[in-house]
């Protein structure tokens, strides 16, 4: 793309370089395989810098989620230097490079604006993207699969009528690869050679003033790539950056160009907006932007609808206690993500039902299922989270009503604990009985005879704890609290 000197930022031809000892990149915070990597490149004739978010990153003394390398080998060179090495993606080749469960994106400098770097979905939706979602703990890192079939290295570049970038193998030079970025502060390149920066659109500038500006014409660069108003949001909400000028008043009237985005991107999206640290503010901005009707419509409706409820502030208690797993390094699920995502519409479908119905299994299993299938027509939920939340959400009655010794034999169910990890939250927002979730607790605390004494203790007082406490609320309130309401 050439960049058209009338609109958005524009930049010379030749970056202002900022020497080593004037910025505060060291080594000693990238990743030791990262730099490997651009050694080996280097050492191979190539050029080789690390670009994008994780200089930002480093710059705001924030940690990186992942180092981007871009390089002007192409991808099978890059093979060739790279016994651990896959090439990915058919629009846009790029290179995987493997360490344990470190992979390092290796992208040939291309000539046009193509999405890029981390843009593709993961063409099998069952496996996880590289955002720490891991369903459990001790995944096994990932190993290179083959290759994706064969293809000639292609270089057209093909656009739909409406100017989406629909397929972009166009090699070109560091030059020209920078156009093709999609925000200023996501535009440096750390040159392996001398550690220097190369700054060709103001990047340095806009991350000090935390300004988040798309390169080039807004209009045309969300046309091009609707997704990249949703990175816009998560960089606002990541970052705390302001949204400038066109790159925020052009979300308006584009946001709809998202509906025609594949709802494998979505999901990928998704998991990148809620699981990695500020899902919270990012529900918040999403919210702001009127972008949350886009990406989930049914779930926006029932916020809208319902303001305060406490379903909204579960999914806002959820998606804090989730940012502080992340932030204390511990794995979270998109099957709980879901869960709380999906609450609302599930209530709705469930509420909709007499209210005798409202506890029975069946009737919170068609709810789920209402609720994912309408979501789906938006966002890709790969079939075992969709399973995961329905074993989650037919969990809470029986915990809620635990029944004597039977009530034991839910510990060992695969599902338990995020199930409980659930009845704890709505306990926590007045959703379920707090000595219900208190009983839970204790439970999984003892050893096996107490665990009896208390299953018995139980089973004699007649049942569950629902008969005790509740703080004399009123009945409809509890039930509707129950076992997915809570208007
Ligand atoms: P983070 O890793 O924190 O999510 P990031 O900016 O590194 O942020 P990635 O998805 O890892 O985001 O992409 C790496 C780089 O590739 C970006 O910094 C940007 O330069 C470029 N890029 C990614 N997606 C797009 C896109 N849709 N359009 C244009 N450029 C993109
Ligand atoms: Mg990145």
């Amino acid at each position: 793309m050439n960049p058209d000197p009338d609109s958005g930022a524009t930049a010379p031809a030749v970056p202002r370089i900022i020497a080593r000892a004037e910025h505060s990149i060291s080594r000693k915070n990238i990743s030791p395989n990262a730099l490997r990597v651009l050694y080996r490149l280097r050492d191979g004739g190539h050029q080789a810098f690390l670009v994008g978010g994780c200089l930002r990153d480093l710059l705001l003394g924030v940690e990186p989620k992942d180092f981007d390398v871009a390089t002007s080998a192409r991808p099978e060179e890059v093979k060739r230097l790279f016994r651990n090495c896959r090439l990915i993606g058919r629009r846009f080749r790029l290179a995987h490079v493997f360490y344990g469960q470190e992979i390092i994106e290796v992208a040939t400098f291309r000539a046009a604006s193509a999405p890029s770097q981390g843009e593709e979905p993961e063409e099998d939706p069952d496996i996880l993207p590289e955002v720490g979602a891991s369903e459990d703990n001790g995944v096994e890192p990932p190993l290179p699969p083959p290759d994706e079939g064969e293809e000639d290295e292609d270089t057209d570049r093909v656009l739909d009528e409406g100017g989406r970038i629909l397929r972009d193998n166009t090699y070109g030079t560091v030059e020209e690869d920078v156009w093709r970025r999609d925000f200023t502060c996501n535009a440096l390149y750390y040159n392996i050679e001398d550690f220097s920066l190369w700054d060709y659109v103001g990047a340095m500038d806009d991350i000090q003033a935390r300004r988040l500006r798309l390169i080039g014409d807004a209009e045309q660069r969300y046309r091009e790539d609707p997704v990249r108003m949703l990175r816009a949001a998560r960089f606002e909400a990541k970052l705390g950056f302001t949204i400038d000028g066109e790159t925020e008043s052009k979300i308006g009237p584009l946001r709809h160009l998202l509906t025609e985005v594949p709802t494998a991107r979505l999901f990928d999206e998704t998991l990148k907006l809620f699981l990695t640290g500020h899902g919270a503010r990012s529900l918040e901005v999403l919210r702001r932007r009127e972008l949350l009707g886009v990406l989930y419509p049914s779930v926006d409706r029932y916020l809208r609808k319902h303001p305060g409820s406490l379903v909204e502030q579960l999914l806002k208690a959820g998606l804090e206690n989730t940012d502080a797993r992340v932030a204390s390094g511990k794995t979270v699920t998109p099957t709980f993500l879901f869960t709380l995502l999906l609450y609302g519409p599930i209530a709705e479908y469930i509420e909709r039902q007499p209210p005798q119905k409202w506890d029975d299994v069946g009737t919170i299993l068609d709810g789920c299922d209402h609720a994912v299938r309408a979501a789906q027509e938006r966002v890709q939920i790969p079939k075992r989270f969709a399973l995961g939340l329905r074993e989650m959400f037919a969990l809470q009655p029986r915990l809620e009503h635990p029944r004597g010794r039977r009530a034991l034999r839910l510990l060992e169910q695969s599902r338990f604990r995020a199930a409980f990890d659930l009845l704890l939250l709505r306990a926590q927002i007045g959703m379920a009985p707090p000595e219900v979730a208190q009983w839970w607790t204790r439970l999984q605390q003892v050893g096996e005879e107490e665990r009896g004494q208390m299953a018995d203790a139980l089973e004699q007082r007649g049942g569950s704890g629902r008969r005790e406490g509740g703080g004399g609320r009123p009945r409809r309130r509890r039930r509707r609290a129950r076992p997915a309401g809570g208007e």
